[in-house]
């Protein structure tokens, strides 16, 4: 059962419902929602619910219907999110908002085989290693794996490049074996599903664990065997769909990709899925991989092979590194349709301020969540766009404004600032251009894409023929024209943010009114909780993008070893495309702003993107922002060549411009 506590219950009557419910044999877990704290009791034997509900401190008692209970989202609301720790002092996350790929062979074969392909699949941006050490084949005369000596070689490899490992397990005996040589995630394959002694010992380890779907498994016993790993001790378990038995022998087996959405909304565990063994061929692994991420998998498990043609098992189905690198850059770019952002191996997120304080001691940086400004309250797209960036691990702030997020950045209130520079239908948001000049001391250190949907948000008994004035920021209404010319009577009222709209309509309560703003404004405040979804998805394109830049008063310094330099590293990840923009005025005089173009093209570097804006109080006088792609051959430069660049284009520029500016050197995630 669950039991939802009062959000003032005392410390004491909280000990006492533990102690009560542990006495009569149920396990108890605490679960800090964002709203409720509960109290999740499962125990052998049925209790009448009314014993709980009186006692104090205890707001109401939700029974769970189900068979499985500890593994279901009634004991559990949000999404789990399964942290594993890497050699590098970095977090791997899987579940949520994020999309994480694990690649590896299906054994282990040698150091020079692990190595290679580890080498290779981080590259391409995969977040672990998996390797056979021991495995399950059909047949007694198949290779067997290398047993202990493989799980030391799939570590070693992880280790080199920063991957935890996951290896399976296919008999308990070999437990102290994986704890010994560090195995980071324990695999229980499709045919031991139900080894339910197995799930027990598993499970008391308290290691994170991937749990196959077996061969013949329905859903309700997949997570019934999930319920042993977590009613013994485990507290991280991931679901893996890997293709189950039917009449069709096209592919190895027949994957669910239903299963996807349907176990989701039974469970808060992540489901990942495994197209390798659900196909068995290599060319139909990619898009079913894709299928998978489209279907809402929160990542994916596939077997490469550097060499699979020679390979001792299951070549037949790996993927060369070349096939994986091209499918996890079309799952970057599948990602913010289904509103989830890759996890990439980056940097620790730490506070800056301390940080900067600590970098100067020499000490090592405290790891505390960074603060980020943003403009807007409680879902807004830039609060959004920082739980992608930060993997939710960023403190939000809201801002009153685009001024004040870059004010907050620029006096240390908050350690950076998330504000958006354009979108794919409506162009640039000219303001946050002028603010990136007008504040001298911030740089840009980030910059990410984010999805924008749009949603008519209305009170209780409103249609759209009642409908008179709609509230949004201009954005809002200009990503909407065209659902907007069908309403051509409509006043439409400009708001700081699409957020302040959703208020607006809140507090006024009528329905002739209505916001175009996003569905999560709804939970923006208690007020808006109540607004309806009139329309959705009204934004005139489905491929409507909003770019934002993260922000920091960190300054860009082109020596490499400054303690700006460290921070920023800090803040970046390691995947994405580097980038560096600048802002100059052009000489006035013919051909002058052909010559400053030509500053890149002599070094080589590709132009992504040009801007003007008008300089203010100078009128017919324009600033030019440029972007320019720090890399060469699909190569992002490294520290050294980016100084030499950057030095070499400064250098040019101060030639040809009559002012320049360096905003900033950052990743652009996507
Ligand atoms: C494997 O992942 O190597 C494996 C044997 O998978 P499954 O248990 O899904 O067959
Ligand atoms: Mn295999």
């Amino acid at each position: 059962m669950i039991i939802v506590l009062e959000k003032n219950i005392q410390k004491a009557d909280k000990e006492n419902l533990k102690k009560f419910l542990q006495s009569n044999n149920f396990n108890v877990n605490e679960i800090d929602g964002e709203e409720e704290t509960v109290l999740g009791a499962v125990g052998h034997l049925a209790m009448d619910p009314r014993k709980v509900e009186i006692m104090p401190g205890v707001s109401r008692v939700i029974p769970i219907s189900k068979p499985y209970k500890m593994a279901s989202r009634e004991f559990k609301r949000d999404n789990s999110i399964v942290q594993i720790p890497n050699n590098r002092g970095q977090i791997i996350r899987i579940g949520g908002m994020r999309l994480a790929s694990i690649a590896g062979p299906c054994a282990v074969e040698s150091e020079q085989q692990m190595m290679d392909v580890a080498k290779a699949v981080s590259s391409a941006g995969a977040v672990m290693l998996r390797g056979g050490a021991y495995k399950p084949r059909t047949s007694p005369y198949s290779f067997q794996g290398l047993g202990e000596e493989g799980v030391i070689l799939l570590k070693k490899a992880g280790d080199k490049y920063g991957l935890p490992v996951v290896t399976e397990i296919v008999a308990s005996e070999y437990l102290p074996i994986m704890i010994k040589h560090g195995v980071d995630c324990l695999q229980v394959g499709a045919r031991n599903m139900q080894n339910f002694e197995m799930l027990k010992k598993i499970g008391a380890t308290g290691k994170p664990v991937i749990l196959k779907r077996g061969l013949a498994a329905t859903i309700e016993e997949w997570l019934m065997a999930a319920e042993y790993l977590l009613s013994s001790g485990s507290k991280d378990v991931i679901l893996c769909e890997r293709g189950i038995r039917t009449y069709e022998k096209a592919t190895r087996n027949t994957l669910d990709l239903s299963a996807i959405p349907v176990v989701k909304s039974l469970t808060h565990l992540p489901v990942i899925v495994d197209p390798s063994h659900a196909v068995g061929i290599r060319s139909k692994v990619p898009p079913m991989a894709l299928a998978a991420v489209a279907a809402g998998a929160d990542g994916i498990i596939v077997e490469v092979h550097c060499n699979p043609d020679k390979a001792l098992s299951d070549g037949a189905q790996s993927l060369f590194p070349e096939q994986f690198d091209k499918l996890l850059r079309d799952i970057d770019v599948l990602a913010p349709v289904v509103n989830k952002e890759t996890t990439r191996i980056r940097g620790a997120v730490v506070n800056l301020n301390t940080a900067a304080k600590n970098v100067k001691d020499g000490s090592q940086p405290t790891q505390t969540k960074v603060s980020c400004a943003y403009s807007g309250s409680r879902g807004a797209y830039a609060e959004q766009a920082i739980m992608h960036y930060f993997d939710g691990e960023a403190e939000s702030k809201p801002c009153a404004n685009f001024r004040e997020v870059f004010q907050a950045v620029n006096n240390g209130e908050s350690d950076c600032g998330m504000v958006p520079i354009e979108n794919s239908l409506a162009g640039s948001v000219y303001e946050n251009y002028d603010n990136l000049v007008r504040f001298e001391d911030i740089s840009i250190v980030g910059s990410i894409k984010l999805r924008i949907e749009h949603s008519l948000l209305s009170n209780e008994g409103s249609s759209i023929d009642t409908i008179k004035t709609v509230y949004s920021h201009p954005q809002g209404f200009a990503q909407c024209s065209d659902f907007l010319a069908l309403h051509p009577t409509w006043k439409q009222v400009e708001c700081l943010s699409t957020t302040a709209a959703a208020k607006m309509v809140a507090t006024k309560g009528s329905s002739d009114v209505a916001a175009i703003a996003s569905v999560q404004a709804c939970n923006s405040s208690e007020n808006c909780k109540k607004l309806n979804v009139l329309k959705c998805g009204i934004e005139s394109d489905p491929r409507n993008y909003t770019r934002f830049l993260l922000i920091s008063s960190v300054t860009q310094n082109s020596s490499v070893n400054s303690v700006e330099s460290k921070l920023i590293q800090l803040l970046q990840p390691s995947n994405g495309i580097k980038m560096a923009s600048f802002a100059f005025i052009a000489g006035n005089h013919s051909g002058a702003l052909h010559e400053s173009l030509g500053v890149f093209t002599d070094l080589d570097l590709n132009l992504t993107r040009l801007e003007s804006r008008p300089i203010q109080g100078q009128p017919w006088r324009y600033m030019f922002y440029a972007d320019v792609e720090l890399r060469r051959n699909g190569k992002n430069f490294d520290e050294s060549e980016t100084a030499t660049l950057l030095q070499a284009a400064k250098e040019q520029l101060n030639k040809t411009t009559e002012e320049v500016h360096l905003l900033g050197v950052y990743i652009e995630i996507n």
